[in-house]
């Protein structure tokens, strides 16, 4: 590949992520990568998170091309309008998928419950195994993750409501009502992002409109759903389960023991996106250099953020 010129020299790129040799060599190819000591020229940027300071350090940053497929962590408020902003959604979306996919079920079909049980030494049964079969479930944001999971469970042989923004057909009844969604479901998946939007979405109110033997699943972001409600129908319903690999604490996880210990959560620590895989990780890299040569390219870059979500 040429390596892009502009005004003369070559598009500078600054990275504060650690590429695989070949991806940092295919990239070197295209633009001018830059380190922290010339940030000033760099008029784009590879990171996983980025702070304020770095980012008046850079007054030539044109776009910005962050690896996690959310981006409620970015300084939004530092980062100037003109800057074109992309997220990395898909690159993991598989992992995130099938692990709701295995929380929903390992809670639902109370195979979490027995094996605490039978660990504990209690050899006996008490609850009852629900069906899947022919349920309601609903799976809250229809992008990359939840369009996958709302497949799965449509596969599975569920009633699958998908609740989203912007309408997406598929195995599944579309809506953009909340409630709609998530009454009477047994299985609730949430996969939505965190924006200004969608924080605190999920309140009491529609937990209570599930079914009360049901699971409602977090991979997106904790702070999606309203955590008194969760503590609220925790308490009130015994046989509802909670399960999360997302937290309120974020990494914190100690300051949710609370929630965390509790019988009817299933509870784990932000690894859904495929934590420890080489293959994901690499995935993860490789489809945000392209994105990032997307836009170098002049092509339009997957994954463009909404600013108004945020700001
Ligand atoms: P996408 O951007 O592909 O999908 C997000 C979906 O949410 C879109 O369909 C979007 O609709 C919808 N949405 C956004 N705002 C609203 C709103 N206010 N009301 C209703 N729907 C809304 O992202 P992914 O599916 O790849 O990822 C989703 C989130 O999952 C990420 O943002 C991240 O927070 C989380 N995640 C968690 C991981 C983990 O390890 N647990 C790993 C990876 C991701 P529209 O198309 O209209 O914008």
């Amino acid at each position: 590949m040429l390596k892009f010129r502009i005004y003369g020299g070559f598009m500078k790129v600054y990275v504060s992520a650690d590429l695989p040799r070949d991806l940092a060599e295919r990239l070197s190819r295209a633009v001018e990568v830059v380190g922290r000591d010339r940030m000033g020229e760099a008029e784009a940027a590879l990171c996983f998170r980025i702070t304020p300071e770095e980012l008046k350090s850079m007054p030539r940053l044109r776009f910005l091309q962050v690896i996690t497929a959310g981006l409620d962590h970015l300084p939004w408020e530092a980062i100037p309008p003109h800057v074109v902003v992309a997220g990395n959604a898909g690159s993991n979306a598989d992992a995130v998928a099938e692990f709701a996919v295995a929380m929903a079920l390992g809670a639902y079909k109370r195979v979490i419950h027995y094996d605490r049980r039978m660990k504990r030494g209690e050899y006996g049964r008490d609850v009852g195994i629900p069906m899947a079969v022919g349920s309601k479930a609903a799976v809250l944001g229809l992008g990359e993750i939840g369009t996958r999971v709302a497949k799965m469970l449509a596969a599975l042989g569920l009633r699958v409501y998908g609740f989203s923004r912007t309408r997406k057909e598929g195995p599944w009844v579309f809506t953009s009502d909340l409630l709609e969604a998530m009454a009477g479901a047994r299985i609730a998946v949430s996969a939505l992002p965190l924006n200004k939007h969608t924080r605190g979405l999920v309140k009491y109110q529609h937990l209570a409109a599930m079914d009360g033997e049901g699971v409602f699943v977090n991979v997106g972001r904790a702070e999606v759903v309203e955590r008194g409600a969760v503590e609220r129908i925790l308490r009130e319903r015994p046989g509802f389960i909670f399960a999360s690999d997302v937290w309120w604490s974020r990494s914190d996880f100690a300051k949710d023991a609370d929630i965390i210990s509790l019988p009817n959560v299933v509870a784990t620590p932000w690894v859904a996106g495929g934590y420890g895989n080489e293959l994901v990780w690499r995935r993860m890299l490789e489809e945000a250099v392209d994105n990032l040569l997307r836009w170098v390219n002049g092509e339009t870059p997957r994954n463009i953020a909404r600013r108004e979500d945020y700001v």
